[in-house]
């Protein structure tokens, strides 16, 4: 996917504040945060939604998930607490079409989300 902004961002076309990488995902900082922390995990395979996971993903998305985890206790939020968050399509407002996962902490985050 040459156009797909975060596949830019994996090839180093765009840059990015980088967190974490390694051989499956990046972790870059949000360029609009919404909380003091707000990393996105972003496989490196270009994957468009959750729609189109299938059974070979499984090991990546739980690796991802645990990398949101150590992230957070590595800058202290395991304990206070943290969101993750995939938004899939239109109406939850998914506006890169490669899947990334957001985690958010540092502030008292209100649910149910607008
Ligand atoms: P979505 O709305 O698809 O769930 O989330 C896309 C996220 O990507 C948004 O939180 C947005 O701020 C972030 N984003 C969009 N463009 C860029 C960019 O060029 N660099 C970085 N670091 N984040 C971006
Ligand atoms: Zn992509």
């Amino acid at each position: 996917m040459s156009d797909c902004l975060f596949c830019r961002i994996i090839r180093n076309e765009i840059p990015a504040t980088r967190v974490h990488e390694d051989d499956r995902m990046v972790v870059i900082d949000d360029i609009n945060p919404q909380a003091p922390m707000h990393v996105l995990v972003i496989p490196k395979a270009h994957i468009a939604t959750l729609n189109d996971l299938n059974r070979d993903h499984d090991a990546l998305l739980g690796e991802m998930t645990r990398r949101a985890a150590a992230i957070a206790r590595e800058r202290g939020f395991a304990d206070r607490g943290f969101r993750t968050v995939f938004n899939t399509n239109r109406d939850a407002g998914q506006t890169v079409f490669h899947i990334h996962l957001h985690a958010l902490a540092g502030r008292t985050l209100a649910w149910p989300p607008g």
